[in-house]
């Protein structure tokens, strides 16, 4: 179906993605998968190819592009069923590195967002605490200032990249006593005495994306590395969630396209009762509904990501592409799993990866129920 989201520019780039994820990427996926972490030259090697700059200005050393150059970039490779790559990827070029851009400093531009855009410094963002997941205002991360610097104490979990990042997009509190308008953005280096990865978290998909828990102990960086205005930070992390949740949504359903097509090409040489399985009505009906909520979602998302790209705040419409793209996802694949049979629920199957890796769209960049939270504000509830 067509849209008015990508042009023939989009889908030039789409091809290239498809071209280095089958040709230099999907051949070690399995390795990455057993291993829980993919290698270290993919980010170096990304940025090279330029796609970790596709949406960014030249004089940073981006492609110059346009929004949606991000966006296909992030939704072939997880249609490629590198959705961990994928996630890593748009941690750093559509989580991390977009506030950057927005808020920070020249100085800060060159010092991280270049290196960031040639795929020599990776990225990752720090909002979630052991104690604030869905409640970021209640983050307990402290940052104190002291002479020309920043003191940070506090404690990260779940942080993508965690482990590979040299440096790290946190959200810590200034001002205690103000709630959500005490909140600021800092950037802290690998290597910064008191900055350390305590732990990796062992997951149950996405497996060859590192999650790291971190720690910031009595951390001192220099006062430059406070990222846009002092107090800001909770405005400026909703500003970025927009764009995080968009691409989630984009991420997740080219996945359940994915594996989508997996289960059509399964259903039609699968024989049982004499005759393929996809002729029987209980399971055209299923592929069906597949390929109708997965149409429905896409092209929700496509209008959605236009608006975004013209510039439009749209904090209850993006909530609802990632809701009903997170569902469709899960439902898909779930739907996918069950018409492969005993065999679906092998590891034998590619299936089984995308049943577990999507169950993280509807936790990760905030949950379905948070979600419905913000629609359900939006209709003045
Ligand atoms: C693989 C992975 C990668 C991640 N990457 C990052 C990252 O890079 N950076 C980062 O900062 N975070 C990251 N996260 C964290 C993620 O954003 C949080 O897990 C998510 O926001 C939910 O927070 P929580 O896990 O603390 O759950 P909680 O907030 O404790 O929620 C638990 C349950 O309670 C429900 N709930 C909570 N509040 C309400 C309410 N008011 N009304 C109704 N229901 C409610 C939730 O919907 C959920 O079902 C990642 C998480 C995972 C699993």
């Amino acid at each position: 179906m067509r849209n008015s989201l990508y042009s023939e520019e989009h889908e030039m780039v789409r091809q290239a993605v498809r071209r280095f994820a089958e040709k230099e990427l999907l051949p070690h996926a399995a390795q990455w998968e057993a291993a829980e972490y993919f290698a270290d030259w993919v980010f170096p090697r990304m940025g090279t190819l330029g796609f970790l700059g596709l949406r960014y200005p030249q004089r940073y050393g981006g492609q110059g592009g346009d929004y949606a150059m991000g966006l296909v970039f992030a939704e072939e490779m997880a249609h490629c069923g590198l959705s961990s790559v994928a996630m890593a990827a748009a941690v750093h070029a559509e989580m991390a590195t977009p506030p950057l851009l927005k808020f920070g400093s020249e100085d800060q531009k060159q010092r991280f967002l270049v290196p960031a855009i040639r795929g020599e410094k990776v990225a990752c963002l720090g909002i979630t605490e052991p104690n604030a997941g869905s409640d970021v205002a209640s983050i307990a991360t402290r940052a104190v200032r002291d002479g020309n610097s920043w003191i940070l104490n506090g404690q990260k979990t779940f942080i993508t990249n965690g482990v590979r990042a040299d440096f790290i997009v946190l959200l810590a509190k200034t001002s205690p006593t103000l709630g959500r308008k005490g909140l600021s953005l800092f950037l802290v280096e690998k290597g910064t005495p008191g900055f350390r990865v305590t732990n990796t978290i062992k997951k149950v998909g996405m497996r060859a994306s590192d999650t790291a828990e971190l720690v910031f102990d009595d951390c001192r960086i220099p006062e430059t590395n406070l990222l846009g205005e002092e107090n800001k930070g909770f405005y400026q992390i909703m500003w970025e969630l927009q764009g995080e949740r968009m691409v989630g949504a984009i991420m997740a359903v080219a996945e359940a396209a994915l594996v989508f097509h997996q289960a059509l090409a399964y259903a039609k040489q699968r024989v049982q009762f004499g005759q393929p399985i996809g002729k029987f009505q209980a399971i055209a009906h299923k592929l069906a509904s597949m390929a109708t909520a997965i149409e429905a979602a896409r092209q929700l998302n496509y209008s959605t990501a236009q608006r975004l790209a013209e510039g439009e705040n749209l904090i209850k419409e993006v909530a609802m592409c990632k809701l009903v793209s997170a569902r469709v996802a899960c439902q898909v694949a779930d739907t996918a799993l069950q018409i492969h049979g005993g065999y679906g629920f092998t590891m034998d199957f590619p299936v089984q990866q995308a049943w577990r890796d999507l169950r993280l769209s509807r936790i990760g960049g905030g949950t379905d129920e948070v979600m419905k939270d913000i629609i359900a504000k939006s209709l003045g509830l």
